[in-house]
Formats: C-alpha cells, structure tokens, sequence
C-alpha cells in the first residue's frame, strides 16, 4: 500500500513538473491592458498621453512616448541571430524581419530594411547638436530610434532601433524549414 501511494506522489510530481515547461515554454507578453496591440490590424493607433501611460510599462513608455534611448549594449535583440518577425512593442505593427538584422556594433538591434513602407514614419531630428533622421512606428507613431546612411547593401541604411519597443515572434514554419535543409543536423 506504501508502495503505491509512493508511485501516485511520483507521478503527481512528474505531471506537474511537465505541466510547468509547457507554460514556461509560452512566452506571450501581457497585453491584456493594451487592447489596441494587433499583428494583423493596420489602422492608426491614436491615443492621449494619459491613455499610453496607463497601457504601458513605464520603461516602454518612456523610450516610445518620451523619445528616450536605452543603454547602449542593453537589448537582448542586440546580437539575436533567431528567425522572426519583429513588431512594435507600443501597438503590435509589423516592424523588421529577422533577415534584414545584421551587426552593426552600435549597441543597438540594427536593421537594413523595414518589413514596408509604411511600417515607418520619418521625421527630422535636430535634438542634441546632431542632424538626424528619427524613425516612428507608421501604426502608433511612437519613438523606435534613428536611421543613418552607413549601413549594408542593398539599402545602404542602418535602422539603430531601441530593443524595449520591439517584441520578437520567432518564425516556426521558417524554424522547421531551416531544420529540415540538408546538411542541418536535428538530432
Ligand atoms: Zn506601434
């Protein structure tokens, strides 16, 4: 009878820690306090002040809203080599696929294309003595960073965005596709 109620707490143990991966392994991001965010939706997010601060964290706020910049080197994007897509973290706007990523050593996720056209708004930036180009999400016109001409080919441009306003989805068909190349070892 011991024995058995040994095997039923074992069991129990290894349900619940399987249980436990499988969310860990579920990274969405709560924007349950954000209901305009949307992959798919293209109309323009217009919303007060007031209204941003209540819907985002006070770091995204800040950089988004506030045209603030993280710290160099900061952004686990930075060095990403992962296959995906890149949206707005403000809004959910399609911003940059992972293909078009590259190592610009500037201490920000540097891109040399948009996922569109009208993914991104341009605007002047003559702040800090400098002539720059700021580049603005197209859905939700928040802050994402500056555009420079130094960058590869074929756009020669080099997209210096703030890792906090994105938000990473990996690609799984691309995933799988890459997986199953010949000469890529799976097992
Ligand atoms: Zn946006």
């Amino acid at each position: 009878m011991k024995r058995l109620k040994l095997v039923f707490i074992t069991l129990f143990y290894i349900i619940a820690l399987s249980c436990n991966d499988n969310s860990k392994n579920i990274q969405m991001k709560d924007n349950s306090k954000n209901p305009g965010y949307s992959h798919t939706d293209t109309g323009k997010v217009v919303l007060s002040n007031e209204e941003w601060k209540e819907r985002l964290s006070p770091e995204v706020y800040r950089i988004a809203r506030e045209k603030g910049t993280e710290r160099a080197g900061s952004s686990e994007y930075e060095h990403s080599k992962e296959i995906g897509t890149y949206y707005c973290a403000v809004c959910g706007n399609p911003l940059f696929e992972s293909d078009t990523k590259f190592e610009s050593g500037c201490g920000w996720p540097s891109f040399y294309k948009p996922v569109s056209k009208s993914s991104i708004i341009y605007t002047p930036d003559n702040s800090h003595g400098m002539q720059r180009t700021e580049v603005m999400c197209g859905r939700c016109n928040s802050h994402l960073g500056h555009v420079f001409n130094d960058g590869p080919p074929p756009t020669g441009l080099r997209y210096c965005i703030n890792g906090v306003v994105l938000d990473f989805s990996k690609a799984k068909e691309a995933e799988k596709k890459y997986n199953q190349q010949p000469g890529v070892d799976t097992k």
